[in-house]
């Protein structure tokens, strides 16, 4: 379906939960966050995405906080992988519960994976997370290509001091393996407003030989030389792509956010079948036509990215 600025929105990012395994300093507060307790259920969720589908989406990614701590994640996935109109179900996840879960995943109907990894060192690792362990990540990715992912794609949101000296390490990466090392720009939202923002222009004024493929979505796109992956650079602060977004957002208590950095939300709780299509129509029909971040600094988002689903 178009939006009032002639957009087609065909892909929904619906967060299944606010809760998370890990406590990365950028996102989440060191102690645990109110909440939680107002989730959608699985059969809401299916439902929601099911009227989405209706009006016109094609491609659902799910996320939250960590999509991987609600026990019922398989049958979200299987209940959304049955939507005949989804041609794709896509998954963003922290890794840590990867190595458990990627098989059942895979056969509960997930088409792909994003993983968020903004570190390549253990110890790094462990304090950006708060509790996480890099080991876990990498046997999360090895299960994933075990049980027959591929096109998987590997987030590092860039962070000035903590993992710019990493760039060349996440680059021989993308050489190594068969994945998309995405460099992500830092937002200024939530927790995000107090680690360094560093331009994902650094990535290729470092690394020059990197050869641009075709875009993908709001994706440069490149690869080194002899490379089995690809590099991606993400960049909502330096290059707004407000002009082709096709998304909308569902939060995981269930409000449509028409646009990730605009406090506009609409109810969809206690909604079915005609209202429930005709709310989601009138949430994409509102959808503003760009943020004013790089303007003013900040994100009009009024929750943190974990409440949103990133
Ligand atoms: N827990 C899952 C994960 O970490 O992949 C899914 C949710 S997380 C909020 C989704 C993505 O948002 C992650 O790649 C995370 O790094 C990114 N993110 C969180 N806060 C951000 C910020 N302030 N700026 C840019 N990306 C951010
Ligand atoms: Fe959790 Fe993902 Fe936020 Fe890290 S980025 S705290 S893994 S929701």
């Amino acid at each position: 379906m178009l939006d009032c600025h002639n957009r087609n929105i065909t892909y929904l990012r619906l967060s299944v939960t606010d809760r998370c395994s890990l406590r990365c300093r950028y996102c989440m507060p060191a102690e645990d966050v109110p909440g939680g307790d107002c989730l959608c259920s699985a059969e809401e969720l299916v439902e929601i995405a099911r009227a989405a589908a209706a009006c016109g989406i094609r491609k659902v990614r799910l996320t939250g906080g960590e999509p991987l701590v609600r026990r019922d994640i398989l049958d979200i996935c299987r209940g959304i992988a049955a939507i005949p109109e989804v041609e794709e179900l896509c998954l963003t996840t922290n890794g840590a519960a990867l190595a458990r879960l990627a098989k059942p995943l895979r056969e509960a109907g997930v088409s792909r994976l994003n993983i968020s990894l903004d570190t390549l060192r253990p110890e790094r690792y462990a304090y950006m997370t708060r509790v996480g362990r890099l080991e876990d990540v990498f046997r999360g990715l090895e299960a994933a290509e075990e049980a027959g992912f591929t096109g998987t794609k590997l987030n590092v949101v860039l962070m000035k001091g903590f993992n710019d000296d990493e760039i060349p390490d996440f680059l021989d990466f993308s050489c190594r393996y068969p994945v998309e090392v995405r460099f992500i720009e830092l937002m200024p939202i939530g927790e995000g407003r107090n680690a360094q923002f560093l331009p994902a222009d650094a990535v290729l004024e470092s690394h020059p030989f990197l050869r641009p493929l075709e875009g993908s979505g709001v994706a440069r796109r490149y690869r080194s030389p002899g490379g089995r992956g690809t590099v991606g650079l993400i960049e909502p602060m330096s290059h707004r792509f407000c002009a082709s977004c096709d998304r909308i957002r569902v939060t995981a208590d269930g409000k449509l956010k028409p646009c990730l950095h605009s406090r506009q939300e609409i109810s969809l709780r206690g909604l079915s079948g005609e209202a429930l299509r005709l709310a989601i129509e009138a949430g994409i029909a509102a959808k503003p036509e760009r943020h004013y971040m790089n303007e003013t600094g900040r994100s009009e988002a009024g929750r943190r990215m974990n409440q949103i689903g990133g």
